[in-house]
């Protein structure tokens, strides 16, 4: 199908944006290679169009400069005084980077134009599929025998596909040990780019071996280089993430033979419009990917499970229930199905919390 012919949408100037800032507690912590989240600090976004119609975005940034170089306040900070009056204005921000921060507000306005062109996000982009494949991402454990147990509850949910958070020193015995537990599991790992080239022959080899579906960014985001020689050298698919915060990116990877497959996350590309570009890119070069997450609300799992319905997003994503996360989402729950599938449906109310 051709997915660069999306119907142009109306331009909408919102007559209000609001910058809210919540936290949430986890249900669990969540440690990689890049630190431990034990709450949710969640910057939101949200317009009101001047038919009244209400739009939400939600910042993928976390609560330190530890994934990418943004967190939650340097993004409310940008929005306030930079995003937010030039969408008000109705003029380009000239912002450069804070890619997080403007797909936030990229979304809560898109809301508003979906409405008035009466389309749904997952419509208008071009989605072929009303239910998507759900994977899940687990955190470095305490210990070898919490993570077994860990990844068995979810196992047991249905997910059909398993990745694991490693770095070095927690690598080849924790994945060892869920391998041999599910010979026929699809498991992933994600190092967050925490090896070295000279890891190559050591621990990457190593989980080499361990038939996993992919080894995510595996070297840091601006080694293409040292990512070519690691995707050349193991037969393991390698999976980028970091690396590819906009659709050049991905062309100077492909370019280098650096990517097997990509995690797309719009946050991490600005928004649904670059995260469209990347996608179309992937189907037309035959590249697969899926959608990525960042421990996220409900109103980011949207656009998530919107994209996850595009046909370029051929894997299963990290697209876990609500209840993985949270207590009490933003939204109405989203859950995965015991088939490990999860319904493609439009944002619908959301509830802050303390309103009700
Ligand atoms: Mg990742």
């Amino acid at each position: 199908m051709s997915t660069g012919a999306r119907a142009p949408l109306p331009e909408v100037v919102p007559d209000h944006i609001e910058v809210l800032r919540i936290e949430m507690a986890l249900a669990r912590p969540f440690t990689s290679a890049h630190g431990t989240e034990t709450a949710k600090e969640v910057v939101l976004v949200r317009a009101l169009g001047p038919d009244g119609s209400e739009g939400w975005g939600e910042c993928a940034a976390l609560g330190a400069p530890t994934y990418t170089g943004e967190w939650v306040d340097g993004a409310e900070a940008v929005l306030r005084r930079f995003l937010v009056p030039a969408a008000l204005a109705g003029r380009p921000s000239g912002v450069v980077g804070h890619p997080m921060a403007s797909a936030a507000l990229e979304a809560a306005v898109l809301h508003l134009r979906l409405a008035a062109g009466g389309t749904s996000l997952a419509a208008w982009m071009g989605a072929v599929r009303d239910r998507v494949a759900c994977g899940v991402a687990v955190g470095m454990a305490g210990s070898v025998d919490e993570l077994v147990s860990e990844v068995a509850a979810l196992v047991g949910s249905g997910y059909r596909r398993v990745k694991l958070k490693v770095a070095p020193g927690w690598d080849v015995e924790p994945v060892t040990a869920v391998r041999s537990t599910w010979p026929d599991l699809a498991l992933g790992v994600d190092a967050n780019g925490s090896y070295d080239r000279h890891h190559v022959e050591g621990p990457l080899a190593r989980l080499d071996r361990l038939g996993l579906v992919e080894i995510e960014q595996p070297l840091a985001a601006g080694d293409l280089v040292g990512l070519a020689e690691v995707a050349r050298r193991l037969d393991t698919p390698v999976c980028l993430d970091e690396s590819v915060t906009a659709v050049t990116d991905l062309e100077t990877a492909l370019a280098l033979g650096a990517v097997d497959h990509l995690n797309l996350k719009p946050g991490r590309v600005g928004g649904v419009a670059e995260a469209l570009r990347i996608h179309d890119l992937a189907l037309a070069r035959g590249l697969p990917l899926w959608i990525g997450g960042m421990v996220d609300t409900g109103i980011a799992k949207a656009v998530n499970v919107a994209l996850a319905a595009l046909p370029g997003a051929t894997l299963p994503g990290d697209l876990p229930a609500s209840r993985r996360w949270f207590a009490g989402d933003l939204t109405e729950p989203w859950e995965v199905e015991a088939d490990g599938t999860m319904a493609v449906r439009p944002l619908g109310p959301v509830r802050l919390p303390g309103s009700g």
